[in-house]
């Protein structure tokens, strides 16, 4: 297995080179999508989010993927995600609903995607099924 905790990647690390480093730190309502573009050519892009997801990074950008989107990545590869807190965007709103219907189309339980978005099982299903959607 690779070691992702090995820090000679970031020699090659785009965001090193290019910009405001505080680009890959968005607030809240800011958008990501010309880092995500960088992070695309990124030729580091695969150790750079191995090493977020396994840290539990609760901010930024990583490998081209937020916080929300490296948990959601992690669940759907089996990959262990070390998360000890929820961030400040994980509470419950319409981004996180259309997050629960794609995750459930790709097949994860409720219980699953409780654990990606942090919620109850019985709260994923409620959401889900108040999209109109059959259980
Ligand atoms: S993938 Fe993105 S955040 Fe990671 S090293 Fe590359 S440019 Fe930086």
């Amino acid at each position: 297995m690779p070691d992702w905790q090995a820090y000679d990647w970031r020699e090659d690390a785009l965001c090193a080179d290019v910009g405001d480093p505080d680009a890959w730190f968005p607030g809240p309502g800011a958008t990501s999508r010309v880092v995500r573009k960088v992070c695309a050519a990124c030729p580091v892009r695969r150790p750079c989010l191995m090493f977020a997801i396994e840290n539990g990074e609760a901010y930024g950008i990583w490998g081209g993927l937020t916080e929300r989107q490296r948990r959601a990545y992690a669940a759907a590869n089996g990959i262990p995600y070390r998360a000890n807190w929820l961030a400040p965007d994980d509470e419950p709103d319409p981004e996180g609903t259309a997050e629960i219907v794609d995750l459930r189309d790709r097949g994860l339980t409720y219980a699953a995607i409780g654990e990606v978005v942090g919620m109850s099982r019985d709260g994923v299903r409620d959401r889900y099924l108040k999209t109109g959607r059959s259980a």
